[in-house]
């Protein structure tokens, strides 16, 4: 199958809806695209909840340039941009709008983001569903300000008196919110009513889903859904099992669903990672048949804030991970003419025979595999919080190994993997006994905090540590990591900073454990252990690490990687994952669904690839039959893979990347 392009746009009421249309045809003739998704109301356009007789007009409006391009053969399908709105940007709740808005925790109130508990607002919001409905969108698009966090200047919400009262109602409590937010945080085992208030949140979204669902498609109309970081999502409780349902109404439709995952500007080749980390997440708490059209966003607008370069790998990595659809922003929502800048549609029509190429060449049934980072959708309501009060610490940090081992060069996954996971951080509470069991019998890295977890919950005997705590720089000079095992460093003797490490995780080594690196002091004095490998009683390895995972790459240095890459290939000794080894931030993908195989090998350095690179095909991979490199142009080339090297056809620069298959 062929990719779907859709296309992102907004006109508004102040343009010649004629004049616009004419310009919208000749869009879809130049860049072939599949479908058109016009936008009300959104970014600059925007001036709070629109009245019913604005949103009338919109419609109207729309008419003329909605029957031009479908005229064109294309789909067309509408995204309101508000549901409770996204922030405020000083707009205010309008003359009749007597709604009640989001409350944060600390009784905070929003000036214009609404509760969606509000009976008089959920009126509102039904009878614009209607008008849209009953117009002709393959799809109405719910925005992601359906969500409880991130509507500045709200961190967090929404603790209103409706929201409290539905609380007390279900649970048969008097609590007010002071009591309900200092309960729901409170240190140590997650006290019951986190899981009721979490319960609570996610059952009265799901309702207004289901809803929604019903209005639009009784006009034969699909409702879709668009995500934010589903970390952020897990501390509102979302169960996505239960919003699939809600989206299809308990029947075997794909659920449409537009994944948020890459950076809106330019980003870093530190976020790359993260943003593969992002769709694999996605993809795992879909189900397998869903219709998922990642979001290839440009906000703000233009080639000065995001290079065609990384908007070509944006879209190839969406369709290398069961992307269906790609919803592509390349014009912008104030009224400017596509013409304004050409380079955009041909930029779109280049790319196309690479695109359709991956969509064939990649069929949604590939999962990823690799060292697996497992994600859960329940660490929100499993994490042991540490201080009172503190609403934001349930959101777990969600960067962590996969950005560390895809920097080294090692592919991963964000399910659970067979044979070897990497866990970090406070999210490890997600995980049950049973699990952690099965995990600790097979190969485990563990960083600071997920070993310091695990022995708080009696692991000791399976991770080689006991008596767990962390220790700062005042405590504890420490400065830098010395190696002196050299199956576990690029040679013995090599040192890796930690001198902008907060803190350090230090533990007793059990009599069978081994130190691989020790923590030095600026003048080399020997503080305590570094890098410690165990084997366990259950036949399991596990290596523990005194740093934590969650701090970025930007301490990232061959000696890390090294370290790193030797040890996997000691908690994989059966060598059943992926890897590569050539240059700085050349990172593998590889995704099978048992039967067929793909990898792809990115380069997100700013320095060119030019020479060989090493690459180990997960075990049970055949050798590839094609080898195909793809540059920014979205030119293919032949690549040759032979004995383990992987030759370029050309210099591989930053954003493009080398298919096999
Ligand atoms: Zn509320």
């Amino acid at each position: 199958m062929p990719t779907h392009i859709t296309l992102r746009m907004q006109i508004g009421l102040n343009q010649n809806a004629e004049d616009a249309g004419h310009r919208i045809v000749d869009l879809i003739r130049t860049t072939g695209a599949d479908e058109l998704m016009f936008f009300y109301f959104g970014e600059e356009l925007n001036d709070g909840h629109e009245p019913i007789e604005r949103v009338r007009q919109w419609i109207e409006h729309s008419r003329v340039y909605r029957k031009m391009a479908a005229a064109e053969g294309v789909q067309i399908s509408l995204n309101p941009w508000h549901t409770l709105l996204h922030c405020e940007r000083g707009r205010r709740l309008k003359p009749g709008q007597n709604w009640r808005t989001l409350v944060a925790p600390d009784g905070q109130t929003s000036p214009v983001c609404v509760c969606p508990l509000d009976p008089r607002w959920r009126d509102y919001f039904d009878a614009t569903l209607r008008l849209y409905a009953a117009e002709d969108f393959r799809v109405i698009w719910i925005d992601d300000d359906i969500r409880l966090h991130n509507h500045t200047p709200l961190a967090w919400s929404c603790f209103c008196p409706l929201h409290v009262a539905e609380f007390n109602r279900r649970t048969g409590q008097n609590a007010t919110r002071e009591q309900i937010v200092e309960h729901c945080t409170a240190p140590g085992e997650p006290h019951p009513w986190r899981e009721r208030w979490l319960d609570m949140w996610d059952d009265t979204q799901l309702e207004l889903i289901d809803h929604w669902r019903q209005i639009v498609e009784a006009r034969g109309v699909r409702l879709g859904l668009m995500t934010s970081c589903l970390e952020n999502h897990a501390a509102e409780g979302r169960r996505w099992e239960k919003w699939w349902r809600a989206m299809t109404g308990d029947t075997n439709k794909p659920p449409v669903v537009r994944p948020y995952f890459w950076g809106y500007n330019d980003m870093p080749n530190q976020a790359f990672c993260q943003a593969l980390a992002f769709l694999d997440e996605a993809r795992v708490s879909q189900p397998p048949n869903a219709d998922n059209g990642p979001e290839v966003e440009c906000y703000t607008y233009g080639r000065w804030n995001k290079s065609f370069r990384q908007i070509h790998a944006q879209m190839s990595a969406g369709l290398m991970q069961g992307a269906t659809h790609l919803n592509v922003s390349l014009f912008d929502f104030m009224g400017n003419h596509p013409d304004d800048e050409p380079q955009r549609a041909v930029f779109l029509k280049r790319s196309r025979p690479t695109l359709d190429w991956l969509a064939e060449t990649f069929p949604m049934s590939l999962r990823s595999v690799g060292v697996g980072c497992p994600f859960s959708q329940d660490v929100s309501r499993r994490v042991h919080a540490e201080k009172s009060g503190d609403w934001p610490a349930l959101v777990c940090p969600f960067d962590g190994w996969f950005s560390w081992l895809g920097a080294a060069g090692q592919a991963i996954s964000r399910s659970a993997s067979e044979h070897v996971n990497a866990l970090h951080g406070p999210a490890t509470w997600a995980y049950s006994d049973e699990e952690l069991r099965q995990w600790l019998s097979r190969g485990v890295l563990l960083d600071a905090i997920a070993a310091h977890i695990l022995i708080e919950r009696g692991f000791e005997p399976l991770i080689g540590l006991k008596n767990g705590r962390f220790v700062t720089q005042a405590q504890m000079r420490y400065s830098f990591e010395h190696c002196i095992d050299e199956r576990f460093a690029i040679r013995k003797g090599a040192a890796v900073t930690l001198n902008h490490n907060a803190r350090l995780f230090q533990g007793e080594p059990l009599p069978a454990a081994r130190v691989v690196s020790e923590v030095h002091s600026p003048t080399h004095e020997t503080l305590g252990h570094g890098l410690v490998v165990f084997e366990n009683e259950l036949g399991g390895r596990v290596a523990t690490t005194p740093w934590e995972a969650h701090h970025g790459t930007g301490l990232m240095i061959v000696q890390r990687a090294v370290q790193l890459a030797k040890l996997l290939d000691w908690l994989d000794p059966q060598s059943t994952r992926g890897c590569v080894e050539g240059q700085a931030w050349v990172v593998p993908q590889f995704m099978t669904d048992g039967k067929t195989w793909r990898g792809v090998v990115w380069n997100v350095n700013p320095d060119a690839v030019a020479e060989p690179m090493r690459v180990r095909l997960p075990r049970d991979m055949p050798a590839p039959r094609s080898v195909t490199q793809v540059d920014a142009l979205s030119n293919r080339f032949n690549a040759a893979y032979r004995d383990g090297l992987l030759t370029p056809a050309r210099p591989m620069h930053q954003w493009e990347y080398i298919v096999l298959a």
